[in-house]
């Protein structure tokens, strides 16, 4: 873990390095895909990317990459934009087939003329590695997941191994989405937590923030979290991915003049985002070692 002298304040937060801890999460992976191949088992992952958008050709990239390197069957379908209905469901109903696949991941957002939610219905929920299937955010919201979904599972993981405890702590997070907010606060709430969650209607939403121990920001708004909203010795999680006016990467969260607020903070890039393909991994193992119970 690195430590930034913050500027103006002499004070210590610690950022918390979200590349180093997949590194490590990765060595242990790799040892678990050994004990696996000895028992004639290759974790296998299907991925299927539909369209051109740039930044989900580069996430599919970064997965086949990670995916490779822990020993891990991956197979990437890159379809056209054009692609219709019939054919994205032919493919699924392939990989759910295919013994030697256990999960699948559906890169999002789909082009228009796909029923996105159709697609997720029609994923086996045993392979369904975003836990998105109705019988496993059913499964997630009493506690007995498949898999925990992989961002939000990032997160905790993160916080878990920088030793901080969420059990009755006060948690605000900030975004309400199925793929982040509202799964995680499901997971904090299992542990203990005492959970707020905010969207875009929310009212006094720096007052509320100013209050949580543990402060979550997936919003996709550059900026957003400011000094503020932030009490002082907070830990701060920014799950953004924005690119600034000068094409840089940047967070929801203002982190120059947040992080000397802080106790722990992680930073875009380098926090959570190497942190969702390792959980992606993990999980594709785990649907691997469930085939042999
Ligand atoms: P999303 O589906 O667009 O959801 C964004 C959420 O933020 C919504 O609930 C929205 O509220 C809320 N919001 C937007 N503006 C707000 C504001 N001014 N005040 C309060 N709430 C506001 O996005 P997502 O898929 O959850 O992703 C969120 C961000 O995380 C994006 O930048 C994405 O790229 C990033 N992300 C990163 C990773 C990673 O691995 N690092 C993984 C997934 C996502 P409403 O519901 O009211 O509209």
């Amino acid at each position: 873990m690195r430590f930034l002298r913050c500027a103006i304040i002499n004070y210590m937060t610690k950022i918390i390095d979200g590349k180093k801890i997949a590194e490590e999460i990765k060595e242990e992976l790799k040892s678990e895909v050994l004990a696996l191949a000895k028992k004639g088992i290759v974790p296998g992952l299907a991925v299927i990317l539909v369209g051109e958008d740039s930044a989900s050709q580069i996430y599919v990239k970064n997965k086949e990459r990670v995916a490779k390197e822990v020993g891990i069957n991956s197979q990437m379908v890159r379809m056209s934009a054009e692609t219709s209905q019939e054919e994205l469901e032919k493919i699924i109903l392939q990989f759910n087939a295919n013994e030697k696949i256990h999960v699948i991941l559906v890169q999002l957002p789909l082009s228009e003329q796909i029923d996105a939610k159709r697609i997720i219905n029609l994923i086996d929920p045993k392979k369904d590695v975003d836990c998105f299937h109705p019988e496993n955010v059913g499964r997630l919201m009493i506690g007995d997941a498949r898999f925990l979904p992989c961002t939000p599972a990032g997160i905790l993981e993160l916080l878990k191994r920088t030793e901080i405890e969420v059990e009755g702590k006060n948690v605000v997070i900030v975004g309400r989405s199925n793929i982040v907010g509202k799964p995680l606060a499901v997971m904090l709430i299992n542990l203990g937590a005492t959970v707020t969650v905010c969207n875009s209607k929310t009212k006094n939403l720096g007052e509320i923030c100013a209050q949580a121990d543990i402060l979550v920001s997936a919003t996709g708004r550059a900026g957003l979290i400011c000094e503020d909203m932030v009490k002082k010795d907070a830990v701060v999680v920014d799950v953004g991915i924005n690119r600034n006016d000068e094409g840089r990467l940047v967070g929801d969260v203002d982190y120059i003049h947040v992080c000397d607020k802080t106790s722990c903070i992680t930073p875009v890039p380098g926090g959570v985002g190497p942190m969702t393909i390792m959980m992606l991994m993990r999980n594709t193992i785990l649907a691997a070692k469930n085939t042999l119970v």
